[in-house]
């Protein structure tokens, strides 16, 4: 069976189709269903392809919907992506949104955007973490993150961007008119279609794509196994942050570097990505690769090189699927239709990777529209190292299950305080019901204002409730910030 041949087509130009979408966008417009209107919008768009007028139409349509949606940014931005076809003459009608938009924007404006913030000055040479944190090594943990200085529950320390994403081609399928085929953001829509069958939201997801190689991506035959996928991407994406070859072969074998390494303010923005993939690749020591099915495979569709080049790019792809399978966090959406958060693929983290695991950990993530927040979840003294769950809590995991998941894929047995300490799984009672609180929260402000009580609540009783208690508090604070941040992410009205 051939999967994957039809994941990443050209797009097609086909004016009957792209007719379609817009009828059907139109229709979905008037029955106020304007999620859907705008996925409609975008499929006219990336179908319409090289046609100004089916553009223009697409783009129009979707400053309708952004102008209902009070959201007159995106309204105004569509306008003017529409004017840029250049077909429409005096329209009065865009004239007049146009104008309207400008005034209502004058009187409110609507942060959609990722509203948080470092909670610290950043650090002076890191501008995606705070300062204090620093890189520190010892015999038992190897290298691990510390805090020079206190640290609270709710102190947001790094808000960090992958330095490497792998989508799941399968998801990329139902996600393809909604998220950045890139970054996978879906910037409410309002994306950009490509070459391909795929969008993107920016002008810099769009060139980060543009040279990728998708025919080989796509046109892979025979029942191959996802990893395969994943080892092609892993080449092609790598190949271009580094511009060729011989400069990635450069970064492979460079002296280990981790971004504590770099001052990122210095770096122009193609350099940083170059360092981000240094980084990366960096995340563990050197190791033997696990020849398998998979990197026979792969070895297949290398492409043409010399053999030694061919031997590199092996030795590499194997090396990154073990930093992958030590490091990885997985990516998630939030998909509007079935309303809950759904994964999509993984990434790579040059920061977030350089953290260790503990099963009581003191630092959680959530990500939120292609980015990760790192949030501290207990009181860290100075000096204290700064964990994160790989896996389960101990809330949710009992003592031999954690330990054997986290020994089978990560290779080491687990002594964090939890297993040291034998917490056993919590009760019921302790874990929060994972569908609470969706009905009692309908606002952003009101949300933040019960996490912010509840991380005073977690400061105030650490040390003196049990374990249990607080990991029970701590859970109900990321599922509280995940809904939140679901709500951020649809911001329809
Ligand atoms: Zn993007
Ligand atoms: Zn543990």
């Amino acid at each position: 069976m051939n999967a994957f041949k039809f994941l990443l087509k050209k797009s097609p130009k086909s004016s009957t189709l792209t007719k379609l979408y817009y009828e059907e966008g139109s229709s979905f417009f008037q029955q106020k269903k304007y999620v859907e209107a705008l996925i409609s919008y975008n499929k006219c768009l990336v179908h319409a392809k090289s046609n100004p007028v089916d553009l223009a139409n697409g783009f129009t349509g979707r400053s309708a919907v952004y102008f209902v949606m009070k959201n007159f940014e995106k309204c105004l931005q569509n306008i003017k992506l529409a004017r840029e076809q250049n077909i429409l003459e005096n329209d009065m009608r865009l004239d007049d949104r146009e104008a309207r938009c400008k005034e209502y924007l004058k009187i409110e404006t609507k942060d959609t955007e990722c509203t948080y913030k470092l909670s610290n000055a950043p650090n002076p040479r890191i501008p995606f973490l705070v300062s204090g944190l620093e890189l520190s090594q010892n015999d038992k943990f190897g290298r691990y993150i510390k805090t020079s200085r206190d640290l609270r529950p709710g102190e947001v320390i790094a808000i960090e961007e992958p330095s490497l994403r792998f989508i799941d081609l399968k998801a990329n399928i139902f996600y393809k008119y909604r998220r950045c085929f890139n970054c996978f953001k879906s910037n409410e829509l309002n994306l950009l279609p490509g070459s391909h069958e795929v969008m993107t939201c920016s002008q810099t997801c769009y060139d980060s794509i543009k040279d990728r190689d998708f025919d080989s991506e796509a046109l892979i035959e025979g029942d191959l196994s996802w990893k395969v996928l994943k080892m092609i991407q892993l080449k092609n994406k790598s190949l271009a942050v580094a511009g060729d070859i011989d400069s990635l072969t450069n970064h492979y074998y460079s002296p280990t570097k981790t971004i504590f390494n770099f001052d990122f303010n210095s770096l122009p923005l193609n350099e940083t990505k170059k360092v981000l993939l240094k980084c990366t690749v960096s995340l563990i020591g050197g190791t033997t690769g696990r020849t398998d099915d998979n990197v026979d495979a792969f070895k297949h569709l290398i492409g043409s090189y010399s053999n030694q080049r061919r031997e590199f790019l092996v030795t590499f792809v194997e090396h990154m699927m073990n930093v992958c399978q030590k490091t990885q966090f997985s990516l998630n959406t939030f998909d509007e239709s079935l309303g809950q958060w759904v994964k999509v693929g993984n990434c790579l983290l040059p920061f977030g990777g350089l953290l260790n695991h503990s099963c009581d950990p003191n630092v959680f993530w959530i990500s939120l529209d292609g980015k990760f927040v790192f949030i501290v979840t207990k009181p860290i003294k100075a000096d204290e190292q700064l964990f994160i769950c790989y896996r389960k809590t101990f809330l949710r995991e009992g003592l031999t299950e954690r330990r054997k998941s986290l020994l089978a894929q990560y290779g080491f047995v687990c002594d964090c305080e939890a297993c040291h300490g034998n917490y056993g799984m919590g009760k019921t009672e302790e874990t929060p019901d994972d569908n609470l609180g969706s009905e009692q929260f309908t606002d952003i402000e009101s949300i933040d204002a019960e996490v912010a009580r509840n991380w005073e609540q977690i400061e105030t009783k650490f040390g003196k409730e049990s374990p249990h208690r607080i990991a029970g508090m701590i859970a109900k604070n990321k599922f509280l910030l995940e809904i939140a941040r679901s709500k951020i992410i649809l911001h329809v009205s």
